[in-house]
């Protein structure tokens, strides 16, 4: 077994040496006995991360506010001075409110974690010989693995084989230019950034394929090495968050003198005998408990949770949010960029038109199987091909080319090509060139190479017809027969049809065998081959949810690598192309200024032939529009333009590691009606926030304002602390939660987007707060009025307070489920739909009613009993604001039916 630091200096060792000191196999791996035997020696291969949070620092968390230790202080001096059993209850509630916050956060925490989970890398490894898909922390030193373009570097590998391969060493080295990668060793003493024998954990293949021997693995690794201990990247408030944070704070100051005035006047306005310690302990602590009661310093706390709720529901329909922020900002999507290939159509390709070369341009029939001819073409579509069987005999690699491998196993023997034509060079593919050229040995010692892509990019550098008859090429040069024209428009024909067109040329290779393929003289003078059809279907619900997307606001628009008339063709079957809708190549983009871009973009539905780079621009126009933008991508290119959008959604199949990393959400679907649902879940979770932000600020004003109104006309204070905190803390904080699990409202997706400068207290939220809250003050003052009778306090002021106390916790109660919805009624929705808030709402109405009959709850909250006269009163008034906003709701129904 090899050691705990199994290879120095890998950088400077021949394969054989490696494969000797890691007792592995660069052609066939490791065993699987013996990666399993590693995986114990060496541990799972990722980074130990500090700064999760343990069960304790969350629970003790909850008292960090320092509003909270002012309370429990203050409750400690009036317990001193006067009463003990208020300071126990403090303390208790207190601790009530911590369980209730810890066991939320806790679950939201966990959610979060899950997530993480489900975004986990996996990476191409050989074992005894096969080659499979393992998850990352599974590597061990001495596995085989394989990494193309857009793939992260899972550990620090050696590389055994490298084709045209570049890596961006940035996270590790700073250099932003891609470095080149090779296999012959380098000097022992090189430094990091010239180990070009080495890739490097946390580092990403940008261009071509290396097959390469793990050396180090998790914190072992360079990036592991240079960290330490890296610290868990805790994720910085949401804009949400950060917004309600600064909204708590002045409602802070406000509340903080609002309270400070009640103190002052509570002691000011009993004459100067009745000063004493009791007095000012009791007051300090109404003030402190009010405070404690109306500061909303829990919401960003809440919407972590409600947001959590929400990233849950949006797993549960393909979606995995890898940032919270996300699932608000999903919210006010105005614009989708989905890529065509497997988003909006199924990415099942088939093959389904081979037209050789050798066929009359004007012949409209493909030809069938067993020509030839057709044998010629799919054997170069075959060879230039990075797709590969199984083991079972299943085509492996990108859709398209799986679909030529499909079509070409009826025709030939492909195990046997590979072994009579193996490949000796190549220049790959990329979205930038639209095609790949690879150079094969013929017998007699000279190079052919073949040249597959998009019809146009190849047809451009044909200069005659010709067929393969292999083992050697034939070039049948026939000029009169040959007009390019004509092939142009066959391939535009296809396209029409929606297909994917690919041209498929030959050559006999003009630079030296020795050297590497040149675009220049290796792609030039081409002799086609042939044209080949690809369909692609398009997804069943994609028509659906585009429809979907018109009536809630939101512009589709289709981003493909794709030739424009194949593009087009796609957009018209999934309804996306209206009568004003335009179609916009690469080349057209190009040429348009920013500004001309942006001014067209309200038309625009598709972008046709458009290279990664293109992506960027486009984004950037809609946001110079201050449109709120999701974008999809794929590819290691794509990159730039993920990031830059509001949400960059990658794919959760097909997707590079790259894009992945650089998106916000991805698809385990890879479908773009899973990015509406998405979309429909943020607007959900926003409405929800707002919901219980208006019902937690409506409380809150309603008893601050309770108090100060009571103290400035100077009645007696109306409520007591252990009264006031437990309808906040205890009372209001179920429904509040409650209210994130509310399903979504009918009209969700059929209202305009709420653009991205709209405020959360928008759309008359801050106009309801006050009223609302004013309405429930003015309310309970009124009760107070009514039973209070200044002439017999000692036999008035317990009951007067304790209908106070029961009148505002009912009120709250019953005007949560008014909350519940801005367009429905209660008795439209009905009271058990969200079952949550139903039982939140009976709970507290049973507690209240102990608190009130039961001796020594009497006790402990200094209620009296109520006759049934004055507990009529309390719940009737209590019923007020909620039938106010209820017969609000109706009326507005009813006009906007009769409009
Ligand atoms: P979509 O937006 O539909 O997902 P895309 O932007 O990913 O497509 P690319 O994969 O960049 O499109 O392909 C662009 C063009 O390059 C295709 O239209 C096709 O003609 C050609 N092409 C695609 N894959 C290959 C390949 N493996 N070899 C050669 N040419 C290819």
């Amino acid at each position: 077994m090899i050691d705990d630091h199994p290879v120095d200096t890998p950088w400077s060792k021949t394969s054989d040496e490696i494969n000797r000191t890691l007792q592995t196999n660069s052609a066939t791996g490791l065993t699987s006995e013996d990666a399993r035997k590693r995986l114990r020696v060496f541990g799972r291969n990722q980074l130990t991360t500090t700064g999760q949070h343990s069960a304790l620092h969350l629970f003790l968390s909850q008292f960090a506010d320092w509003m909270v230790g002012l309370l429990i202080v203050a409750g400690i001096i009036s317990g001193i001075v006067g009463d003990l059993s208020d300071t126990v209850l403090i303390v208790l509630i207190v601790l009530g409110n911590a369980v209730i916050g810890f066991a939320q956060e806790w679950k939201a925490e966990r959610a979060i974690e899950a997530l993480k989970g489900l975004a986990e890398p996996h990476v191409q490894v050989t074992r005894d010989g096969k080659t499979s898909t393992v998850a990352a922390v599974d590597l061990v030193p001495g596995d085989l693995i394989h990494v193309r373009a857009g793939d992260a570097v899972p550990a620090d590998c050696r590389i055994v084989t490298a084709v045209e391969a570049e890596v961006d060493e940035a996270p590790l080295t700073g250099e932003s230019l891609a470095v080149e990668k090779k296999s012959d060793p380098v000097a022992a003493d090189s430094a990091l950034p010239d180990r070009q024998s080495m890739i490097f954990s946390g580092t990403s293949v940008t261009r071509g394929r290396l097959d390469a021997i793990v050396t180090c693995t998790g914190n072992s690794s360079e990036v592991g090495r240079i960290a330490g201990m890296i610290a868990a990247a805790t994720p910085g408030p949401t804009p949400l968050q950060q917004r309600l944070n600064q909204l708590s704070r002045q409602l802070a100051v406000i509340v903080l003198v609002a309270c400070g005035i009640i103190f002052a006047a509570g002691i000011l306005r009993e004459p100067f005998e009745r000063w004493n310690s009791k007095l000012a302990a009791d007051m300090l602590l109404t003030a402190v408990s009010l405070a404690v009661a109306a500061i909303p310093e829990g919401l960003p706390a809440i919407v972590t949770v409600v947001l959590a709720l929400g990233s849950q529901r949006m797993v549960a329909r393909n979606a995995i949010v890898r940032r919270l922020s996300a699932v608000e900002t999903l919210g006010s999507v105005n614009v989708i960029c989905s890529d065509k290939t497997g988003t909006l159509t199924q990415n099942l390709m088939t093959v389904v038109d081979i037209i050789p070369a050798e066929s009359l341009p004007s012949s409209s029939d493909s030809s069938t199987s067993g020509d030839p001819s057709v044998t010629g073409i799919m054997t170069a579509a075959t060879l230039c091909n990075d797709a590969r069987l199984d083991p079972d005999g299943r085509p492996t690699g990108s859709a398209t080319e799986s679909a030529l491998l499909a079509a070409a196993d009826h025709e030939i023997d492909i195990p046997r090509l590979y072994r009579n034509r193996p490949r000796v060079q190549e220049i790959p593919f990329t979205s930038v060139r639209k095609r790949m050229s690879t150079a094969h040995a013929a017998d007699d010692g000279s190079h052919i190479v073949f040249v597959k892509g998009a019809a146009e990019q190849v047809l451009e550098s044909v200069t005659s017809l010709g067929t393969l008859d292999s083992p050697t090429l034939q070039l049948t040069q026939s000029g009169e027969l040959f007009r390019l024209s004509d092939w142009t428009d066959r391939a535009a024909s296809l396209a029409a049809d929606g297909k994917r067109v690919l041209a498929i040329a030959a050559r006999q290779r003009s630079s030296p065998t020795s050297e590497s393929l040149s675009a220049e003289q290796d792609e030039s003078d081409l002799t086609l081959l042939g044209l080949i059809g690809i369909q692609d279907p398009v997804r069943p619900e994609a028509a659906a949810a585009i429809q979907k997307c018109q009536s809630a606001g939101i512009q589709t628009v289709m981003i493909t690598g794709d030739h424009a008339q194949t593009a087009q063709a796609i957009a018209q079957q999934v309804g996306l192309l209206s009568n004003h809708a335009t179609v916009i190549s690469g080349q057209q983009l190009a040429s348009l200024s920013d500004q001309q871009l942006t001014a067209q973009l309200a038309t625009v539905n598709v972008f046709a032939r458009v290279a990664p780079e293109h992506k960027l621009r486009i984004v950037q126009a809609f946001q110079a529009r201050d449109d709120v933008v999701a974008m999809t991508g794929d590819g290691v290119n794509d990159a730039p333009a993920l990031k830059q959008a509001d949400i960059g959604v990658a794919m959760g199949i097909t997707g590079t590691d790259v894009s992945r990393e650089a998106s916000e959400m991805i698809l385990a679907d890879d479908n773009f009606a899973t990015i509406v649902a998405a979309v429909e879940e943020g607007r959900v979770v926003y409405d929800n926030i707002r919901k219980f932000i208006a019902y937690l600020l409506t409380s809150n004003v309603g008893e601050v304002l309770l108090l100060f109104l009571a103290v400035v006309i100077n009645l007696p204070l109306p409520l007591l602390p252990v009264q006031i905190l437990w309808i906040n803390l205890v009372t209001d904080g179920l429904p509040a939660l409650a209210l994130g699990f509310e399903t979504a409202e009918r009209d969700v997706m059929t209202r305009r987007p709420r653009g991205r400068r709209s405020s959360i207290f928008g759309e008359g939220l801050s106009a309801t707060v006050m009223i609302m809250g004013t309405v429930m003050a003015v309310l309970n003052l009124i009760v107070f009025f009514l039973l209070y009778d200044a002439r017999t306090p000692d036999a008035t002021l317990p009951a007067a307070r304790t209908a106070v106390f029961t009148c505002l916790s009912l009120s709250q109660l019953f005007y949560v489920l008014a909350v519940r919805s801005h367009e429905h009624c209660l008795w439209q929705l009905g009271f058990f739909s969200n079952y949550r808030l139903a039982w939140a709402i009976v709970l507290g109405s049973i507690l209240q009613v102990l608190l009130i009959y039961v001796p020594v709850c009497q006790r402990w909250f200094h209620t009296a009993e109520l006759d049934i006269r004055q507990l009529a009163m309390a719940v009737s008034v209590a019923a007020i604001p909620f039938l106010i906003t209820e017969a609000i709701k109706y009326t507005r129904q009813q006009t906007k039916a009769t409009d």
